[in-house]
């Protein structure tokens, strides 16, 4: 059954205008307008239908957000990290050859952020094999989008999960090799909540109740990056050191309401995980993976019932 969900924007970044008087609103996240939004107030809150939400942010971002997910299928929302002028790390590949005696060099860039959309686009194919799953992509074209709203996007488009997809470095050095090589998973330390800025307006109860959900998000996050994690090593995929799932602050997973994990898909300065992250073979093996880890999450905390 379609069901209209009322959203409470509690999204730093994002601001109403005009919201007084005739009940129509213009939404504005990085600077960006949405076009009139109609909204309702209630208990204080100003509430908008996530149809028109998503609508209206469609055109402000030029990416479609459009709300029409099926309620009978899981839905992931993954996310192609950087984007735009905001290229991620990158490294530049020299290919030396040899033309009528001569020594020619040329250079080749390689960036995360076009091998972050390549590596989403094969984690929707993986996971969409599965007709319980159904995939969305905060980008699908070379745009920079802000962190708060890919986080944003998983509200308006009701997501059940959230995967960002990014390429390790070492530092901020380009252009140097590294030793280290391997996939990442992590999810958002404990840490990193606790010192999250308190809301204006929030009162001590309801701030303690807000941390306490999000703690409980932080611990299923961990669970579904474990389970990740698991299969990747059974599939053989080499892991960056023998910790399983790593915890840290990253402001794309900060505030998420579902069970979110970022992925290091690899090292590009390492010359062998450079190879990989360029191999079709590594990145549908390690699709298969992220897949089957969201599978196993959603069968043990039962969005999946196995009918038996
Ligand atoms: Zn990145």
């Amino acid at each position: 059954m379609y069901r209209i969900i009322l959203f409470f924007i509690l999204v730093f970044n994002l601001c109403f205008n005009a919201c007084q008087g005739d009940r129509e609103a213009i939404l504005s996240i990085d600077g960006r307008k949405s076009g009139s939004l109609p909204y309702i107030m209630k208990g204080g809150h100003a509430y908008i239908r996530a149809d028109k939400a998503a609508e209206a942010l469609t055109l402000a971002y030029g990416s479609d957000i459009s709300f029409n997910r099926t309620w009978d299928k899981i839905l992931v929302l993954v996310d192609p990290g950087h984007g735009g002028h905001d290229t991620g790390t990158y490294f530049d590949v020299k290919t030396t050859r040899q033309e009528h005696g001569k020594e020619i060099t040329k250079t080749r860039r390689m960036t995360e952020k076009d091998l972050n959309m390549l590596y989403a686009f094969e984690i929707k194919k993986a996971i969409e094999a599965d007709p319980r799953f159904e995939v969305r992509l905060t980008r699908e074209t070379d745009v920079f989008l802000s962190l708060p709203y890919r986080s944003y996007i998983s509200k308006v488009v009701a997501a059940d999960f959230f995967v960002s997809v990014h390429v390790n470095s070492l530092g901020a050095k380009r252009n140097k090799e590294c030793p280290k090589s391997g996939f990442e998973v992590y999810s958002i330390s404990e840490n990193a909540l606790n010192a999250l800025p308190i809301e204006d307006g929030k009162s001590p109860k309801k701030r303690k109740k807000q941390m306490e959900f999000l703690q409980r998000n932080a611990e299923n996050s961990y669970v579904l990056a474990h389970f990740i994690a698991e299969r990747l090593k059974e599939a053989e995929i080499p892991i960056y050191s023998d910790k399983n799932v790593f915890t840290a602050d990253f402001a794309v997973l900060r505030r998420s309401q579902i069970p979110a994990v970022l992925l290091e898909t690899g090292f590009l300065c390492n010359a062998e995980d450079r190879e990989k992250l360029e191999s079709d073979e590594y990145r549908e093996k390690t699709a298969q993976s992220v897949y089957l880890g969201l599978l196993d999450y959603a069968e043990e905390s039962g969005y999946i019932r196995n009918e038996q």
